[in-house]
């Protein structure tokens, strides 16, 4: 099984370009913030912990999210998953790691979405997501054709709990503490590529898939 990684802060793009590159490779998109999601909307004991940490725009315990990400592997049997979302400290690094070694299955492609605090924060508190169907909207560039309805399957639009501005500075400044350690896990590898997220997702997603067949025709699909 290949593994691509799309690493950055919240509101860097990563669900976007999870979604578009599963549509082009047809790879599983496994986004461990949508796994938690899940679990709280179940109601379950677990998911009322889970609903606590993100709403205070904390991450969630190590542990916890690498076993849930590891039975949702289970039942990943395309040949290539995109991870969003994880992993995004050090130890979940480490487990990855020895995950993917234990099932045989490698780092094929290491996405870093780069881009600066205030445009994420303009970006985040604009974001609308469809409680049915989980389309995603944003007021400004990608408003939906009737205000608070999903113009794919008519749901009912609403915003994240965690995307209010300050639950959004909480967040990035998580992901900044973690950031240097995280990146300097992976930096050295072949497969490591920095892009520019204020650039058009489309184009984003055509400069991976050419990394990704240019990685191929050199044989370095190793992280
Ligand atoms: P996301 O949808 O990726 O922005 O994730 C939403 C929230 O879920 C994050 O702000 C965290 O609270 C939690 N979360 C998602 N992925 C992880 C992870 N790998 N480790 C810890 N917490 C996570």
């Amino acid at each position: 099984m290949e593994v691509l990684l799309l690493i950055g802060p919240p509101g860097s793009g990563k669900g976007t370009q999870a979604k578009l590159l599963e549509s082009q490779l047809g790879y599983d998109h496994i986004s461990t913030g949508d796994l938690i999601r899940a679990e709280i909307k179940s109601g379950s004991a677990l998911g009322e912990r889970f609903s606590e940490c993100i709403s205070q725009g904390k991450l969630v315990d190590d542990r916890l999210i690498f076993d849930m990400l590891q039975k949702r592997l289970t039942s990943a049997n395309r040949t290539g998953i995109i991870l969003d979302g994880f992993p995004r400290t050090p130890p979940q690094a480490i487990l990855l790691d020895e995950l993917l070694h234990r099932i045989g299955a490698k780092i094929v492609g290491i996405f870093s979405l780069n881009i600066e605090d205030e445009v994420i924060v303009n970006r985040l508190s604009a974001r609308l997501f469809c409680s049915s169907c989980g389309a995603s909207f944003n007021k400004h560039s990608k408003p939906p054709k009737l205000s608070g309805i999903c113009d794919l399957c008519g749901g009912e639009l609403s915003t994240r709990t965690d995307d209010i501005p300050d639950v959004i500075r909480a967040r990035l400044k998580d992901f900044a503490r973690l950031k240097d350690a995280v990146t300097n896990h992976y930096h050295k590898s072949p497969v490591w590529l920095d892009l520019d997220a204020t650039q058009k997702p489309e184009e984003i997603c055509d400069r991976i898939c050419v990394f990704l067949k240019n990685i191929v025709q050199k044989g370095e699909s190793k992280a």
